[in-house]
C-alpha cells in the first residue's frame, strides 16, 4: 500500500495515543497502578526510522503497555497478526494445495448482563459445530477470532466468530463434500439450540484476498465501540479480558508452528526501502513533538533496512 501520502506520526499514532489516553481514564480503577502507569505512559516515547524524502517511516522503538485494550498496541498487534493470517494462508494455499472459507457465526443480540454466558454459548456452540460428522470430515483446520460489537441506540451486544476453515482443493466441485449456505445454517442452529438464527454468512476466500486475513486479525472489539462510555467499557473488559482471542486448530496450528519457527519466512516479502534518517518524538500537550532528527548510525542502519516486512497495514 502506498504510504506517501499520510504522514503516520500524526494520522496514526496521535488519534490512537489521545484514544490510549480515554481508556486510561476508564481502565484506572479495573488495573493495578503498575500496569495502569504502564497505559498511561505507552508510546510517550518513539523512534521511527525513515527514507531520504521522508515519505516512509517505521517505528523502530517505543514504549509500549501491551495491554490487549490500549488502542496503540491493540493496532499493532492486528498488523502483525494480519501478516501472520495472511502468510499462513499462502503457505496452505500454494503450498498444501488447499482451499479456504471465510464464515461469520452470530446470534442474537444480549443485553450487557447477558455477554458472558453468551460468549460462552458462542464457543460451546462452535465446538459442537466442529465435532458434527459432516464438518468433522470436510475441514482440516481453522483459524477462529472472537469479536464483539455493541449498538449504541439499541444498548446491546453481539459477540460473533470469525473463522477461515481449511478445505480441500477440490471442496467447491464435490457434491459429497460440498456444505452450502443453508446447510452450514442449518447445522448452526441446530449447535446453538437457536431457532430465531437466519443467517450464517460462508464464502470461498478468493486468490490472495487479504481482506479476510485482516477480518479475523482485527481486533476483538472496535475501540468507538468500547470507549463510548465507562460503563460500556466495564462490560468489554469483563467479558474480553484474559480470554483467548484467535484460536488455531488442525492445519492452521501446524501453519502457526511452522511461522513462529520461521519456517515460512521464505514466503514473507522483502523491504526494500532505504530508511536512512533517524526521528525521535515525545508525547505532550496532546500531540508529538520532534526532539531529534539525525541520520542512522552504521549499526541502526543494518537493524533497520533489509529483512522482511513484519506486519500488515491494518485501519
Ligand atoms: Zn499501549
Amino acid at each position: 500500500m502506498d504510504k506517501s501520502n499520510i504522514n503516520v506520526v500524526e494520522d496514526k499514532y496521535t488519534p490512537k495515543k489521545q484514544k490510549n489516553l480515554v481508556l486510561s481514564g476508564m481502565i484506572e480503577n479495573l488495573v493495578s497502578e503498575s500496569m495502569y502507569e504502564l497505559i498511561v505512559d505507552c508510546n510517550t516515547f518513539m523512534m521511527m526510522a525513515s527514507d531520504k524524502n521522508m515519505e516512509h517511516k517505521k517505528l523502530y522503538k517505543n514504549n509500549a503497555c501491551k495491554n490487549r485494550f490500549c488502542p496503540i498496541c491493540a493496532w499493532r498487534k492486528a498488523g502483525k497478526d494480519a501478516l501472520k493470517l495472511s502468510i499462513m494462508m499462502k503457505h496452505l494455499k500454494s503450498e498444501q494445495d488447499k482451499q479456504l472459507i471465510f464464515a461469520t457465526f452470530t446470534t442474537p443480540n444480549v443485553k450487557a448482563d447477558e455477554l458472558n454466558d453468551e460468549i460462552r454459548h458462542l464457543n460451546q456452540s462452535f465446538q459442537r459445530l466442529m465435532q458434527r460428522k459432516q464438518v468433522r470430515e470436510t475441514i482440516q483446520g481453522y483459524a477462529r477470532k472472537i469479536e464483539v460489537t455493541y449498538n449504541q441506540e439499541r444498548d446491546d451486544y453481539n459477540p460473533h466468530i470469525h473463522a477461515l476453515f481449511v478445505v480441500d482443493k477440490g471442496y467447491f466441485n464435490n457434491p459429497k463434500k460440498y456444505m452450502p449456505r443453508d446447510r452450514w445454517l442449518e447445522l448452526w442452529k441446530s449447535c446453538t439450540k437457536d431457532e430465531r438464527i437466519t443467517q450464517v454468512h460462508v464464502q470461498k476466500v478468493r486468490e490472495d484476498n487479504n481482506s479476510r486475513a485482516y477480518e479475523v486479525a482485527k481486533y476483538s472489539a472496535k475501540d468507538e465501540d468500547y470507549l463510548i462510555s465507562e460503563e460500556v467499557f466495564k462490560v468489554f473488559y469483563k467479558a474480553l479480558k484474559g480470554k483467548r482471542l484467535i484460536v488455531f486448530s488442525g492445519l492452521f496450528k501446524e501453519a502457526s508452528q511452522k511461522y513462529e519457527d520461521g519456517e515460512l519466512d521464505h514466503l514473507k516479502e522483502e523491504s526494500t526501502i532505504d530508511y536512512v534518517y533517524l526521528l525521535m518524538y515525545q508525547w505532550g500537550n496532546g500531540k508529538y513533538a520532534e526532539i531529534e532528527k539525525r541520520l542512522l548510525d552504521d549499526e541502526e542502519k543494518e537493524e533497520v533496512n533489509g529483512g522482511k516486512i513484519e506486519d500488515m497495514e491494518v485501519e
